[in-house]
């Protein structure tokens, strides 16, 4: 395993192995690295001759009174999990390293992101592609890999390869749950041995809304409100958003044919997690993306 901080350098190596035939699996994260991530770097090893990972905590994807100052950061232990999951490249830059001079060209987000995370965290997904265009261009990968833990992330990244036809494949991985059904979250390690215990009912309350769509619910309204009760009844959290939306469209959903997502932000007191499933219009689980 090697690992590169300077872009050029990174391009550069990147294109000797290009031309050299390789096929190229590149998974972007922003370190602190857990099972999550690491089912990401299996995938992408199963399916490619160089499996290349970005560690980067991007400012541009933070708003003013978010957590970058104190997003969770542990270089030596992702090294670590790198080295065990057959990482071939760790790119690792700094900040100046990224963003060397401010941008003359700005990226705006304009589908997909008025509901969800794109509404409650503003220029957060302008943010998002504006990194992952840089790192696509640095890379040069044949597939991506992203986790549907962040859907509405996978939703906006679709946008961004179809719109600017971007040569690289988007694969979306399943959530990766503890045992207790919460989805890991490097933000995790900020919840209260309390908070803990309760935020696994962010997921339940989903399972729950899963099957009453399964028993032939179909008031968009009264599910999302069954979603709330039980969240507010069984957790100390503050809900963020409830809800239900086409899936990727994020659009008003109608029970037709096409799948939906039931997507649910919550704050507890020093972390905001998010959960959310992709269902059929009959109400069963879709894992392939
Ligand atoms: P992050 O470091 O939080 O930016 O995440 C990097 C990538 O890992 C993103 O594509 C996430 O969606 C993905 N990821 C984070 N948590 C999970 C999880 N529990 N299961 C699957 N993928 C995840």
């Amino acid at each position: 395993m090697i690992q590169i901080k300077n872009p050029n350098e990174l391009q550069q190596y990147m294109k000797e192995k290009k031309k050299q035939g390789k096929t190229i699996g590149f998974v972007p994260t922003m370190g602190f690295l857990h099972e999550g991530h690491q089912s990401l770097l299996k995938r992408a090893r199963l399916e490619n001759d160089l499996v290349v990972l970005s560690i980067f905590v991007n400012p541009l994807q933070f708003g003013p009174e978010e957590d970058f100052d104190r997003y969770p950061r542990d270089e030596e232990g992702d090294l670590q999990i790198s080295q065990k999951e057959q990482v071939d490249i760790v790119y690792t830059p700094n900040i100046d390293d990224m963003y060397p001079r401010p941008l003359s060209i700005s990226m705006t987000v304009n589908k997909r992101t008025n509901v969800l995370c794109g509404k409650s965290r503003p220029g957060h997904f302008d943010g998002v592609v504006t990194v992952l265009a840089k790192l696509f261009h640095l890379v040069i990968p044949d597939k991506v890999y992203f986790g549907m833990k962040d859907a509405q992330q996978v939703a906006v990244v679709k946008a961004l390869l179809d719109d600017y036809n971007f040569p690289l494949e988007l694969v979306g991985v399943p959530t990766v749950r503890e045992a207790d059904g919460l989805a890991k979250s490097s933000r995790n390690v900020y919840l209260s041995p309390l908070e803990r215990k309760e935020a696994p009912y962010l997921y339940q309350s989903l399972l729950k809304a899963q099957e009453t769509i399964q028993k032939g619910e179909r008031n968009r309204n009264s599910i999302i409100q069954r979603i709330v009760d039980f969240i507010e009844s069984n957790t100390h959290g503050k809900i963020d958003y409830v809800d239900l939306l086409t899936y990727p469209e994020l659009e008003a959903y109608n029970f037709s044919d096409g799948n939906m997502i039931i997507a649910i932000a919550v704050h507890f007191e020093k972390a905001r997690l998010i959960d959310n499933i992709i269902l059929n219009s009959e109400g069963e689980l879709v894992t392939e993306f």
